[in-house]
């Protein structure tokens, strides 16, 4: 079948619209966890992966990594969830607990190492079109 323009932009404009509507969902998902609401939070989170799916927009990190995979409630730390971090070697681990369902999220980072370090350093150089003084 053939996707003319119009067809394109009509399908960006509901994209576009899904996701203006999907962060206010969210907004508001996080405000009834920050309230102690947990079953709201759930509802309006269900509905913002939901609504993602259905027009496939893919949703930015800091709200996919918000949503508990188990039990769907946004996880604010002190309302609704427990952030720890822990750092072993060169790994910096996070963990958000679920305080709804016990569930644990882990995240793991890479520290920066001395290379990478200097990498930054010589970016920084090349932007600023100066060496950097320290
Ligand atoms: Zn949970």
């Amino acid at each position: 079948m053939n996707v003319g323009i119009n067809m394109l932009n009509k399908i960006k404009y509901v994209r576009d619209l899904a996701r203006q509507r999907a962060m206010l969902l969210f907004k508001l998902a996080a405000e009834a966890a920050e309230r102690g609401e947990v079953e709201w939070s759930r509802r309006y989170a269900w509905l913002v992966l939901r609504l993602s799916q259905a027009v496939r927009y893919r949703l930015p990190k800091n709200v996919k990594r918000r949503i508990c995979k188990m039990c769907r409630v946004v996880l604010v730390p002190g309302a609704t969830a427990r952030v720890r971090i822990r750092s072993r070697g060169r790994h910096v681990r996070i963990t958000v607990t679920c305080l709804a369902c016990g569930y644990i999220h882990r995240i793991e980072f890479k520290k920066p190492g001395r290379s990478c370090e200097k990498k930054l350093d010589k970016r920084i150089e090349e932007e600023e079109g100066r060496p950097k003084q320290s």
